[in-house]
């Protein structure tokens, strides 16, 4: 009998189970065992449009068998089975080269349990056998084959006598070695314990042939009427071993945690624990449970296309769907989980779906439930959502843009930023709430970083006014408040504000008639500059938010430098945009005073190279590249000598 090779990363996988010293090696039960459901949910689900599967929903079941002389466990199901090449692709070939992939990248930091955490199908097997024997026959084949591996050396595939269809997995566990006592996979009692723990909510029966005792009756009284210790027979009784009650379908208060935690990570793929699980039964015009988990880590491919959205769809119990998409909006893409309907009709195509009212209905009361979880999230735990936040933030605040605003309502309440004076994260609500009476705007800054944001110069004045101002440093964020444009209460909304926007609404109307009037009286000196410029702003003024600083850019259009830089980042980005600048000038620092000067003086080189170094500075604060810094470095070094 020959024997076939394992492929490469299968092999690995293997020698890891095999060599493992993982202690919860029972978990190779509940590998096996949803296998079996799996394959069964297939059959049954063909049952439903195929007469020619002659069992019945009751005929299906998962049957553990064990026989201690031999050492062996056999765990068989009636599910679809498997050909031959079934045998040789699934078995012979490791299917979630996911938990593998994930394996390699911790290999150095070996902290992560992956075995545990992630499960790892059927090989997970070899942890407690030294041999593993499978034979299957597949709905609608007359064939039996025999598959069977003592580990990492290969494994043979042959012809075997008929069975029945569907799987059967016979296990010959290792003998004990040392601390590992193996033993207890062959103990009745422990296997049903294993069976409860994990697989308990598995909608096929799990039956087992128990040895039991009992008191034979008439036994406990003597011959004069006495009572006295009974005598006892074995007998054997075929038990089920689990409730069959899926964990969606049980009351929320009787269910721990752990078991929520362990449901979504055998479920949805995830090694970490969700942040946060939502579970509820809604009856009505729709009439579905739904359980869903906020994941606690961002998915490595979430902002990607290659992240699929959706939650499995369940008709009545049975899973019809494994991605149903059309039951998230995109803004709460990061939900996983699912949705359990009693008005779907169980073949319904993925076409029809699409259509269906029952479905929409579903979407639009899961849409208000997770936004309301996430509400009283934010309002009760706020450490805990500003984790949230950091993970899946950007997603909503991609909602609030996308669609032009429609979804503002429903989403900009949960949002969050960084507030100046407070040095922390904010609400909207709570920058509205704390905004002085006469404060006329939202105001905000946008940039790489907080810390960058902090030292722009027209920060100073705004924050010494002792107004807050939102710190922005997602490319998306400036582009969402300008969809969102306002912000608070009826009739009392505010507009957002960018503090590099011409009009900060901070002066009062004397300031500003002394600001005109300088800038008219300068107006020769300004014209020069611009000139001197050449086309690079669209005005040179005085400033009213300088305090400090000599120089600032502003932007005169809708678009602000910031915007620019990111739309010019885009690489879909076909022609490069510009914002229209204008080169402000503190008109109480020294520097103005020496442009007077210069000016005055007829100087008008001079003043061209002081004006491109001024708008060059500016340009640097703001975080721009300079065109040509080296004329820059030249320029500057003229003046030192
Ligand atoms: P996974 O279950 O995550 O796909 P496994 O390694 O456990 O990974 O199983 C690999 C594949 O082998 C399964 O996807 C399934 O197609 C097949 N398989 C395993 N056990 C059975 C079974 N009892 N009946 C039918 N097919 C099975």
């Amino acid at each position: 009998m020959s024997k076939k090779q394992f492929k490469a990363e299968s092999k690995r996988l293997l020698d890891m189970m095999i060599n493992s010293i993982y202690t919860h090696k029972e978990i190779f039960l509940r590998e096996l065992i949803s296998n079996a459901s799996d394959a069964i949910d297939k059959l049954y689900f063909r049952s439903l449009t195929d007469d020619s599967v002659a069992l019945k929903k009751e005929d299906f079941l998962i049957r553990l068998t064990v026989d201690k002389d031999a050492r062996t466990l056999t765990v068989r199901d009636n599910g679809i089975g498997m050909t031959k090449e079934e045998l040789e692709k699934n078995l012979g070939t490791i299917a979630k080269s996911g938990s593998l992939d994930f394996k390699n990248e911790n290999e150095t930091g070996g902290k992560v349990d992956v075995i545990g955490q992630f499960g790892v199908g059927f090989y997970s097997a070899f942890m407690v056998a030294s041999r593993v024997t499978v034979r299957s026959r597949a709905f609608g084949s007359d064939e039996t084959w025999e598959w069977e591996s003592t580990g990492a050396e290969g494994y043979t595939l042959e012809p075997c006598d008929a069975q029945d269809v569907g799987t059967e997995v016979t296990l010959v566990i290792k003998e004990n070695e040392g601390e590992e006592h193996y033993d207890e996979f062959l103990d009745d009692w422990r296997l049903a314990e294993i069976v409860k723990k994990y697989s308990d909510y598995i909608r096929y029966p799990i039956k087992m042939l128990r040895e039991k005792q009992r008191a034979i009756e008439g036994t406990d009284k003597d011959a004069d009427g006495h009572y006295k210790a009974p005598e006892y027979e074995n007998y054997t009784e075929d038990e089920t071993l689990n409730s069959m009650v899926p964990i969606w379908k049980r009351d929320k208060k009787e269910v721990t945690s752990e078991e929520y935690a362990q449901f979504y990570r055998e479920k949805f793929s995830d090694y970490s624990e969700p942040a946060r699980v939502i579970q509820s039964k809604t009856e009505g015009t729709a009439t579905f449970r739904a359980l869903l988990f906020v994941p606690s880590r961002t998915p490595f491919n979430y902002y990607t296309k290659e992240y699929e959205k959706g939650l499995q769809l369940y008709s009545s119990g049975v899973l019809i769907m494994e991605k149903c998409a059309d039951l998230l909006p995109d803004y709460f893409s990061f939900v996983k989980g699912l949705v359990d309907s009693e008005d779907l009709s169980l073949n319904i195509s993925r076409e029809m779906l699409q259509h269906d009212g029952q479905l929409k209905l579903i979407k639009s009361t899961l849409e208000r439930k997770i936004k309301n979880e996430l509400s009283s999230w934010l309002k009760n735990e706020r450490e805990e959502y500003e984790k949230f936040f950091k993970n899946f933030g950007l997603q909503l605040k991609m909602g609030c843009y996308a669609s032009y605003g429609t979804n503002k309502e429903l989403l900009q309440d949960l949002l969050l930023f960084h507030s100046a004076k407070q040095e922390k994260l904010v609400t909207l609500r709570e920058y509205y709430e704390a905004m002085p009476e006469e404060q006329k705007y939202i105001y905000y800054a946008a940039g790489e970083s907080t810390e960058r944001l902090a030292k722009l110069p027209a920060a100073e004045r705004v924050l010494d006014k002792g107004y807050d101002i939102l710190y922005l440093t997602d490319d998306v964020d400036e582009f969402m408040l300008q969809m969102l444009r306002n912000y608070g209460d009826k009739e009392k909304e505010k507009e957002f504000r960018n503090i590099s926007s011409d009009d900060l609404g901070i002066e009062t109307e004397a300031e500003k008639e002394e600001t005109k009037a300088r800038n008219e009286e300068n107006k020769p000196l300004f014209d020069a500059m611009k000139d001197a410029l050449a086309g690079k702003v669209v005005e040179v003024r005085l400033s009213q938010r300088l305090k400090t600083h000599p120089v600032c850019l502003s932007s005169s259009g809708p678009l602000s430098i910031e915007m620019e830089k990111v739309l010019n980042s885009m690489p879909a980005q076909p022609e490069k945009v510009t914002s229209e600048k204008v080169l402000e000038i503190n008109g109480e620092h020294e520097v103005f005073a020496a442009l007077k000067r210069l000016h005055d003086a007829g100087d008008t080189e001079k003043l061209a190279a002081y004006s491109e170094i001024l708008y060059a500075q500016a340009q640097l604060i703001e975080g721009l590249s300079l065109e040509d810094p080296v004329a820059y470095a030249n320029s500057v070094c003229k003046l030192m000598v």
